[in-house]
């Protein structure tokens, strides 16, 4: 299929064409037909699958003639609602970009900037407003967003609206929309909540989905070493070194930890910044600039901070943390082997996050390899979990008996415990 194909006008396919998208992707070629149409939809997708041209495009070409000339007067048309500043900010990227041969104007507010710059723009009128729940809400409640011409609501990034405890400010948000609008929700993952607000919000909506989240893409190569927790950042060091990487997005659990692998790689001399909650939305901003402009070489980063952040040709993750959801995993090794390149995605498991990588590799219904032989193996003594640990037979040769297991059973076990860990 082309974008030709899909009855879009000539000044968004100009647009494309300027962008050098030759076709749509799975989920725009299931998505855009749809939402032209005018139903509802419900849109089973992650970051990278190009979910954010699926919806921006088609809005724009609904927006178009109805906005007509600059001159005539603006309300807001579109309300895109998303879990983070980083996600709107790229979204309203997309429709700068996908619409730069009309006249539609956007804006995007988050929370934790000056508000007086936002309201500036929303008295002069939007068409297309992005914004996070909080600050949406909070500039409705003071009289600055009137949502009454509404024609478009996307729920973007649902489960993360879910697990960023977002939910009711969403439903109040929803609330405050006419009733014939056209809802269009995206979710990486399908949890009964967001089945439900599918369910209560959208009406006869239409279902498309594409890579289910437990698949990761086919073109990240996943490598797995064991560490010691104490040598994670003379691992991490050592790889980027010798393997000699560069642009490489690393995760880790905390704000703290992301800091604290920044400061061991500076003192090394490896140019490399971090970007986390406790970051003002310049810095963060400033140093995601930097990465993508290759002025820095590693980019330490927190779930939250990096959900949705889009950098082209990313070719290394690395998950110094494991983490704790297994669905995460997944949304970050997407950052990486994108649009036709390949992606390395490189995890480092201590004894503790044993059970962490047991709920990975279930729900990718893969053992992601293991690479041997680096600087900083865990201790073999050590490498069983906790959990695991059967009882000592050597010392105990009645129940050994009883159990019908023998010394070169377990010692069968232990080799391979010794790859695996369990
Ligand atoms: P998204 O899933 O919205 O985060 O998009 C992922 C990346 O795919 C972005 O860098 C888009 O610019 C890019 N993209 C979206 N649609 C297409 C397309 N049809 N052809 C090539 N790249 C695309």
């Amino acid at each position: 299929m082309k974008f030709e194909d899909l009855n879009l006008l000539k000044n968004i396919q100009q647009a494309l064409a300027d962008e050098g998208y030759e076709a749509p992707t799975p989920i725009q070629q299931q998505a855009i037909p749809i939402i032209l149409e005018g139903t509802d939809l419900v849109g089973c997708a992650q970051t990278g699958t190009g979910k954010t041209a699926a919806f921006a495009i088609p809005i724009l070409n609904d927006l178009h003639p109805i906005v007509g000339s600059a001159k005539k007067r603006k309300y807001i048309r579109t309300l895109i609602i998303t879990p983070t500043r980083e996600l709107a900010l790229q979204i309203g990227e997309s429709f700068e970009t996908y619409g730069r041969y009309t006249n539609i104007t956007q804006l995007t507010i988050f929370g934790g900037v000056n508000q007086t710059p936002q309201t500036d723009q929303l008295k002069k009128g939007v068409d297309v407003l992005i914004a996070t729940p909080g600050r949406l809400l909070d500039l409705h409640k003071q009289g600055f967003i009137n949502l009454d011409h509404l024609h478009h609501l996307v729920l973007d990034e649902a489960d993360q609206m879910l697990d960023m405890g977002f939910i009711h400010d969403v439903k109040k948000i929803i609330k405050l929309t006419p009733d014939n609008r056209q809802t269009l929700l995206f979710s990486a993952t399908m949890p009964l909540a967001i089945r439900e607000l599918a369910d209560t919000f959208l009406t006869n909506p239409k279902y498309v989905s594409v890579t289910p989240v437990s698949s990761t893409a086919e073109r990240v190569k996943q490598q797995l070493y064991f560490v010691d927790k104490s040598d994670k950042r003379k691992l991490l060091y050592h790889l980027i070194r010798n393997e000699n990487l560069s642009n490489v997005l690393v995760f880790t659990r905390t704000k703290h930890g992301a800091d604290n692998v920044v400061k061991a790689l500076k003192k090394n001399g490896v140019n490399s910044g971090a970007i986390h909650g406790d970051k003002s939305q310049s810095a963060r901003v400033k140093m995601l600039d930097a990465f993508k402009n290759k002025e820095i070489g590693v980019l330490v980063a927190t779930d939250i901070a990096a959900r949705g952040i889009d950098i082209e040709n990313l070719p290394y993750v690395i998950n110094f943390d494991l983490p704790n959801i297994p669905e995460t995993y997944v949304h970050r090794i997407g950052r990486t082997g994108r649009a036709g390149n390949e992606g390395l995605a490189i995890s480092f498991c201590s004894k503790d996050e044993l059970p962490y990588l047991k709920d990975i590799e279930k729900l990718i219904r893969l053992k992601i390899k293991v690479i041997e032989g680096h600087p900083y193996p865990f201790p073999e003594t050590t490498c069983e979990p906790q959990q695991e640990k059967k009882p000592d037979l050597r010392n105990n040769n009645k129940s050994a008996q009883r159990n019908g297991k023998s010394k070169s059973r377990k010692s069968e076990g232990s080799k391979k415990n010794k790859k695996r860990w369990y």
